[in-house]
C-alpha cells in the first residue's frame, strides 16, 4: 500500500533534515509510527499525501509513485485516494457538519457527490453517533464530535489509505481510545489501511505494528 524508499526531505526555511533509508505499509494493516514533537512526523504524512514533495527518493501509494507526479496529479491523487485526519481537525467553521464531511466533493472535479456519497456520508455518521448533529456548525460540537466528523470526513471517499495526525492529541484518556477504534474500525469495515502518528504510547497496544 504505501512503500517509502531512501526519502531525503528539508525545508528551505530550517536545518531539519528528514532522512528514511525503508518504510512499508501492507493493504489493510495498521501502523503507528511514533517520535517526540518536532522528529518530523507531520512532515512524513505530507510527503506520503504528497503535499510535499522529497528532495530524492521514491515513494509509492497504492502502485503510484507519488514522488513522481506533478503539483497537480498529486492533489488529485490525494483527494482520490487518501483520507487524513488532521491534528487539529481542520473543520470549516462555516459549514454544517454534513457539508463538511462532504467536504471533498466540493473540492475536487473528479468526485461527484452522488447519492451514494451522501448515504455514505450519513451511514458514517450514524456509526460514529454523530447523526442527529449533522446540522450542526463545528462550533456547536464538543471536541469528541469534530473528531468524529474528522474521521466521516476522511473515509467519506473510499480511499485505501488514512493517515492519522495525532488526531487523539486533545481528547482525555477514555475518548482517545474510542475514537482510535473508531477510526480503526470504519477502517477496516473500508478495506483501508491506517498510518497514524502519535506521541502518545498509550495507544500503541491497538496499532499491529510500531516504528520509532
Ligand atoms: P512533528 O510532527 O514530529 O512534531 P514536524 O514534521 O511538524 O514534526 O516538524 C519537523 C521539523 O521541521 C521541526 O523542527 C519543525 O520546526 C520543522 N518544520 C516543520 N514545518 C516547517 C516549515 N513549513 N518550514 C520550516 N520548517 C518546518
Ligand atoms: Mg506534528
Amino acid at each position: 500500500m504505501v512503500e517509502l524508499e531512501n526519502i531525503k526531505f528539508s525545508y528551505r526555511a530550517s536545518e531539519f533534515r528528514l532522512n528514511i533509508p525503508h518504510l512499508s505499509l501492507e493493504n489493510r494493516k495498521r501502523l503507528a509510527i511514533v517520535g517526540p514533537s518536532g522528529s518530523g512526523k507531520t512532515t512524513l504524512l505530507n510527503l506520503i499525501a504528497g503535499i510535499l514533495k522529497p528532495e530524492s527518493g521514491r515513494i509509492e501509494v497504492s502502485g503510484t509513485e507519488v514522488s513522481k507526479l506533478s503539483d497537480a496529479g498529486r492533489r488529485r491523487f490525494r483527494a482520490s485516494q487518501i483520507g487524513f485526519v488532521f491534528q487539529d481537525f481542520a473543520l470549516l467553521d462555516y459549514l454544517s457538519a454534513r457539508q463538511n464531511i462532504l467536504y471533498p466533493y466540493r473540492i475536487t472535479p473528479a468526485l461527484t457527490l452522488d447519492k451514494e456519497a451522501q448515504e455514505r456520508a450519513k451511514s458514517l455518521a450514524i456509526a460514529c453517533g454523530i447523526d442527529d448533529k449533522l446540522d450542526r456548525h463545528p462550533t456547536a460540537l464538543s471536541q469528541g464530535e469534530q473528531q468524529r466528523v474528522a474521521i466521516c470526513r476522511a473515509l467519506v471517499t473510499q480511499p485505501k489509505l488514512v493517515l492519522s495526525d495525532e488526531s487523539t492529541g486533545n481528547l482525555d484518556p477514555d475518548s482517545k481510545v474510542r475514537i482510535l477504534d473508531l477510526l480503526f474500525e470504519q477502517a477496516e469495515a473500508a478495506g483501508a489501511a491506517v498510518l497514524a502518528v502519535t506521541h502518545d504510547h498509550e495507544l500503541l497496544p491497538r496499532f499491529e505494528r510500531v516504528l520509532d
